[in-house]
């Protein structure tokens, strides 16, 4: 294909897009425009009186082309004063049975832009998406990017309701691939609050690259998530009893901060606990609230998925009472097993 001045530059300008959101907007407009430079500027449906060429043929009564159908329900809602207000790049490469055999119509492979930009799949996208907005349509477009296109030793993936579970089941392979290639990743997320958070979280973890400090960075994230959930009272802590020993009525006070053997938590100062940094407790549920569906544990958090191993979530989730610094060490070390009982020096 030999491009001229034009498409050369067109294409340079969309490459200096080191976004993929600005760069496909950048695209879609481009082309929208040259194809409305086309079919609108050098008149190729040739309307007189609202009738495009092809129905003056095939039935004069007919107006406003091809945005008009019977079988659709009329006239197409999107149509404003002549033009299109939702900018279909699909509606704009349409061309009809007289125009295709007047060669006056592009393939989708014709145009640089697109032919150079994306790869089958959007290309389908980009030829079936009829009547959609220009947001519908690049959403498709994102959602059927190849997951691994690396620019500038970046990886920008784009997260929507659609492909959120084949991402979120690569998500491990991801930090794997981007921690090889010393890599960073931007994270375009249509999701929901809940997991927006979450996969900002995977985000910031990924691009710190230092373990230690990346191991805190997604441990203080997760207890903050944690702590606005503690923070609810679903223990639902009234005089210092929770909720199983009321259901109980056994007398017992400070929940599962003080049990038998144990004693109280030496953390526990005037019914706070002062240690604030122990992910295992924040996690822990205990059988009563189960029963009533509050179930937590570390598999609910994406980022706990993500970045550690099941030995790992297992020392998240087991290392009752223990600082934060220490519980890093054994996430690190990876070899500690927890011990039957926990008759260590943080008891
Ligand atoms: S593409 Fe064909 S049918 Fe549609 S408006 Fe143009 S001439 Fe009419
Ligand atoms: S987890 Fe259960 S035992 Fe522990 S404080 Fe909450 S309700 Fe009480
Ligand atoms: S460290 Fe755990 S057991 Fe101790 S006071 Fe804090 S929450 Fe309670």
């Amino acid at each position: 294909m030999k491009l001229t001045k034009e498409e050369k530059k067109q294409l340079e300008k969309a490459s200096s897009y080191k976004s993929i959101v600005k760069r496909y907007e950048y695209i879609y407009d481009t082309v929208c425009d040259f194809l409305d430079s086309k079919y609108i500027g050098c008149n190729y449906c040739d309307f007189k009186d609202d009738v495009c060429k092809y129905f003056r043929v095939k039935d004069p009564k007919h107006k406003m082309g091809c945005c008009y159908s019977d079988a659709r329900g009329g006239l197409c809602p999107n149509l404003d004063k002549a033009t299109c207000k939702i900018k279909s790049i699909s509606c704009k490469l349409y061309a009809c049975p007289m125009l295709r055999d007047e060669k006056l119509y592009f393939k989708v492979n014709d145009i640089p832009l697109l032919k150079y930009n994306f790869n089958l799949r959007q290309k389908w996208w980009i030829k079936q998406s009829f009547f959609k907005t220009k947001e519908e349509t690049l959403m498709k477009l994102y959602e059927n990017k190849y997951i691994y296109e690396v620019i500038d030793n970046n990886l920008e993936i784009f997260v929507t309701e659609n492909n959120k579970k084949k991402i979120f089941r690569m998500l491990k392979q991801i930090v794997r691939y981007c921690d090889k290639h010393n890599y960073t990743i931007t994270i375009n997320s249509f999701l929901d609050n809940k997991l927006n958070r979450e996969l900002h979280i995977i985000e910031k973890g990924i691009n710190i690259k230092d373990k230690e400090k990346r191991y805190s960075y997604v441990y203080d994230e997760v207890c903050k998530i944690l702590d606005e959930k503690v923070d609810t009272n679903y223990c639902e802590f009234k005089n210092d009893t929770c909720y199983r020993d009321r259901l109980k009525n056994n007398g017992h006070k400070n929940g599962c901060c003080e049990c038998e053997g144990r004693g109280k938590c030496k953390f526990l100062i005037n019914g706070v606990c002062t240690m604030k940094s122990c992910m295992a407790c924040k996690l822990f549920t205990c059988a009563a609230l189960r029963k009533k569906g509050i179930n937590e544990k570390a598999t609910n958090y994406l980022p706990l998925k993500v970045f550690f191993t099941s030995k790992q979530r297992d020392i998240l989730s087991y290392s009752y009472w223990t600082p934060k610094e220490v519980v890093i060490k054994r996430l690190l070390d990876n070899k500690f097993v927890m011990p039957k009982n926990y008759d260590d020096e943080y008891r």
